[in-house]
């Protein structure tokens, strides 16, 4: 049996209802924010996604815009009636961020940093803990018992695929962990069609299969101009590209 978590009031996440979180890889500036929070409010879709600490593979790169972007989000998040999930990477801004997250994202390069994992397990947020790029089903199930053992139990476990000798796609994603998921665990369970693929084209495929599998719903990126995106901009959908995925999905 799949465990609820519940955001507010009308958001439940578990509950058999499928979710549709959606937002940029990386908040970038407050028109691409405000104009995703529009996008978002006019479809009803009530979380908002968006990095302020970007993980990014070359330190040269775009690391996000930090503590000036979640304050940004304060004010999105209101206008708009959102819900915000981003990412934290350093067990240091958990205090910072606090109140500015509704939903904890940890990212896959973490998923087994076990000081980050304790401490978020100490907080009461809802966490999202994203699979490790290499990390087997059960190593994946050990981390968020590291959360679990500290007390906070609003884990959702998202999918976004793992390395495989297959380079066509960024990642393989491996929809099968759903079914698995469901079978061995009663954490609510994510895909992440964006990183998962790596190709916008392939995000609405991955989406109805993740759907059609029964998860709890997706995790999208999307960007008012992708090809201008400061990270993951191949990945990324257009607003019409999201509305029709959403229209595909709901
Ligand atoms: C992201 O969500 O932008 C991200 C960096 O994801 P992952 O940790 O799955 O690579
Ligand atoms: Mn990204």
């Amino acid at each position: 049996m799949t465990k609820n978590i519940k955001i507010d009031e009308e958001i439940i996440i578990g509950d058999g209802s499928f979710t549709i979180i959606a937002g940029p890889c990386a908040i970038e500036n407050r028109d691409q924010m405000e104009n995703t929070g529009a996008l978002l409010s006019k479809l009803g879709v009530k979380i908002i996604r968006g990095g302020a600490f970007k993980p990014r593979t070359s330190p040269k790169s775009f690391q996000g815009m930090g503590l000036e972007g979640l304050k940004m989000m304060a004010e999105i998040k209101s206008k708009y009636k959102l819900k915000f999930i981003s990412e934290i990477m350093d067990p240091r801004d958990i205090e910072m961020a606090y109140d500015y997250i509704d939903i904890i994202q940890i990212g896959s390069r973490n998923m087994q940093n076990f000081s980050l994992l304790k401490e978020v397990g100490k907080t009461n947020k809802p966490v999202m803990l994203k699979r490790g790029m290499s990390a087997t089903i059960k190593e994946w199930i050990m981390a968020a018992e590291y959360i679990r053992l500290e007390g906070n139990e609003k884990i959702i476990l998202c999918e976004r695929g793992i390395r495989t000798f297959e380079d066509y796609t960024r990642n393989t994603l491996d929809l099968m962990s759903i079914p698995i998921l469901k079978e061995i665990s009663d954490y609510p369970v994510f895909v992440d069609p964006s990183h998962g693929t790596g190709r916008r084209e392939l995000v609405l495929p991955a989406s109805k299969a993740a759907k059609a599998l029964n998860a709890d719903g997706i995790i999208v990126e999307i960007h008012p101009n992708p090809d201008e995106a400061l990270s993951d901009g191949c990945q990324s959908l257009n607003f019409n590209e999201f509305e029709n995925l959403f229209n595909e999905i709901m």
